[in-house]
């Protein structure tokens, strides 16, 4: 029985996890929840689970929740809050595993002390491999843990490459609908509304990852997520749009050969390999619309991603070459930008504007440290709030 804890246990990830841990009962346990702001929905999952610790945003939210788990007469579970709350989910003695799924920075720390403390990890955070990759990764040696991406385009890779050694990896090539601009003429690009950009093709995911993936700024974080988890530097990591989203990312051998990943788009199928690495769990019996319906496949298309209409993919190669402080700047730049977007306040082309001026006046270091990251997470924040502030990027 694997002991689970999932950070972020209210988003979509988290409620996959979980539908993943109902499906396969005598396999996963979930042990501890770290839910945010969803207080409703903590308190279902804590009725339904019975967790032993579940962690709320904050000091009121995490009040209101254990006064509603008493009235419901439930005594079991430990009610805690903050960011000191998520590391005690993460890091209780008996969790073996555990799911990274906390939108944002709000994640990292916890993570990170996951990591230290000997968990296994899967990853499904953005945050802790672009702003934090270095310093993840190197605890994750220290401390001999497995990083298993839950990302279903890095998940495709880490299994395509069970097909061959390191050594003899050419490239990576990460698959990408191309969003609901893929066909949209440049000149359009300026006039492009929330409401339109919101309406993804393939995938339902939160708000900021679909205008992350309109923009192809979510690809772009890719490409540097996969540079690290890989050890591979960005001009290996190639984009290519496939609008099907059914092969989730390829690798490319030096032999010429090319293994690609195919799977239904449901994110149940990258949480359970994850869960269950390195063995293959049979989904016949628990979890059949899972399986893929390989004669209703018709066709697959490949074509190159244009920087040009969408220039959040040159930012993030630029970024990925630049270092740490350029791939923190671009995380906290783009996730002011979107927001501000969302709210009207910026076109859709002010997103790369803002993240490019952003970028331009990050120096270029190496943070030591989650806290220093945290801090120059900060900064980028600031300078891009004032940015907009001052219609800069309009
Ligand atoms: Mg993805």
């Amino acid at each position: 029985m694997k002991k689970i804890a999932i950070l972020g246990s209210t988003g979509s990830i988290g409620q996959s996890t979980l539908s993943i841990c109902e499906s396969f009962p005598e396999r996963y346990e979930v042990v501890s929840l770290a839910a945010g702001r969803n207080l409703d929905v903590a308190f279902a999952q804590c009725l339904r689970w019975k967790p032993r610790v579940v962690s709320l945003a904050t000091e009121e939210l995490a009040a209101a929740l254990a006064a509603r788990l008493r009235e419901a007469g439930i005594d079991e579970t430990e009610v805690v809050y903050g960011s000191k709350g998520a590391v005690r989910v993460a890091t209780l003695h008996e969790v073996d595993f555990v799911v990274s799924a906390i939108v944002g920075v709000a994640g990292l720390e916890a993570t990170y002390a996951a990591v230290c403390a000997g968990k296994t990890i899967g990853l499904a955070n953005k945050e802790c491999l672009v702003a934090a990759g270095e310093l993840i990764l190197a605890a994750a040696q220290k401390h001999k843990v497995a990083l298993l991406p839950i990302d279903s385009e890095h998940n495709a890779v880490h299994q395509c490459l069970r097909g061959g050694r390191a050594a003899e990896v050419k490239q990576i090539w990460l698959t990408a609908s191309g969003g609901p601009f893929r066909n949209t003429p440049a000149e359009e690009f300026e006039k492009i509304t929330p409401a339109q950009a919101l309406k993804h093709p393939t995938w339902v995911m939160g708000q900021r990852i679909t205008i992350d993936s309109a923009t192809m700024m979510n690809k772009g974080f890719e490409i540097i997520e996969a540079c690290r988890l890989f050890s591979l530097p960005p001009d290996r990591i190639r984009v290519t749009i496939h609008p099907q989203s059914t092969v989730h990312s390829l690798v490319e051998f030096i032999d010429g050969s090319i293994l690609a990943q195919i799977s239904v788009t449901d994110m149940r199928l990258p949480i359970l390999y994850a869960l269950s690495y390195p063995e293959r769990v049979d989904i016949h019996i628990a979890a059949s619309a899972l399986a893929f319906d390989l004669g209703a496949l018709n066709h697959l298309d490949f074509s190159q991603p244009d920087q040009v209409r969408f220039p959040c993919l040159r930012l993030a190669y630029e970024a990925a070459e630049s270092g740490p402080a350029a791939c923190i700047a671009l995380n906290a730049a783009d996730e002011v930008a979107v927001a501000a977007f969302l709210q009207g306040t910026i076109p859709f082309l002010g997103i790369p504007r803002t993240i490019e001026k952003v970028l331009q006046a990050t120096p270029c270091n190496a943070p030591a440290s989650i806290q220093e990251v945290l801090v120059a997470d900060e900064a980028a924040r600031a300078y891009a709030h004032s940015l907009i502030a001052l219609h800069v990027a309009h």
